[in-house]
């Protein structure tokens, strides 16, 4: 057994860095250069949010254009990465006795490939996705992310995409610039602290956290894969935010990365 793979929770944001180059895309191929060579990666993605628990075994996932408004030029952009039906079954085996489809047909969504395609431009590194089964509590997903820490210890790099803040109905789309608003700042200035100061339990009850939870995170999808992260944290592991911002007011660009 080698060095145990670091986890990380990427904060995605707009398609469209896909195919630009700025300080996230940066920062994201940087990470891609600082941790060994993982022999697959596992993604769990806010794009990937369904009344159902399915791992991806395809073995060559198409790059699923999920998003409407977008110049041609990101339509056509492909990240052609091959899948892992090994990995997906070995998964599926893992999260036993949960009840988990394998679905040969699923490709990889914007939440996956607009970030990895920096992280690992060669795209030679195979992906598997796992959804995110929406009729379960929060709890229940940082629960499954412990279920998967033996994955760490065999070189697959586990991903989780989402933005701790996410509010496109309070996004400023014509000033992407715009300083956060303070509920913003505040939800992700207390969601790192509980980060750093190993409260998971707070975290999951994020809801508990009144009117900043509430417009911060107007539904759980983009924040629940980072509880799938912070349950493959081992005891006092090292926690560094390699990616920092926060676009439109309202959208989190935060990272986390765990070991
Ligand atoms: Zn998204």
């Amino acid at each position: 057994m080698g060095e145990v793979m670091p986890a990380v929770f990427f904060g995605h944001g707009n398609p469209m860095n896909a195919i630009e180059s700025n300080t996230y895309t940066e920062s994201w191929q940087k990470f891609g250069q600082s941790i060994p060579r993982p022999k697959a990666i596992l993604a769990i993605s806010a794009h990937w949010y369904v009344p159902d628990m399915a791992v991806s075994g395809n073995t060559s996932p198409d790059t699923i254009h999920d998003f409407y408004g977008f110049p041609r030029e990101l339509f056509e952009y492909t990240w052609p990465a091959p899948g892992s039906p090994e990995l997906g079954l070995h998964v599926q085996k893992l999260l036993q006795p949960l009840d988990v489809r394998f679905d040969e047909q699923r490709g990889l969504d914007h939440g996956v490939w607009a970030v990895l395609c920096h992280v690992f431009p060669d795209a030679d590194i195979p992906v598997v996705q796992l959804s995110i089964d929406e009729r379960k509590p929060p709890e229940f997903h940082y629960e499954t992310g412990k279920l998967l820490q033996p994955l760490r210890d065999e070189g697959v790099l586990i991903v989780g995409s989402g933005n701790i803040v996410h509010n496109l109905h309070a996004y400023v789309w014509e000033n992407e610039k715009i300083p956060p608003f303070d509920w913003a700042l505040r939800f992700e200035s207390a969601t790192r602290s509980l980060i750093l100061e190993e409260k998971d339990r707070e975290l999951i009850d994020y809801r508990a956290m009144g009117e900043d939870a509430r417009l911060s995170v107007p539904s759980p999808d983009h924040f629940l894969p980072l509880l799938f992260v912070l349950g493959l944290r081992r005891k006092h592991e090292q926690i560094s935010f390699p990616v920092e911002g926060i676009e439109g007011g309202a959208l989190s660009m935060l990272s986390v990365r765990i070991g």
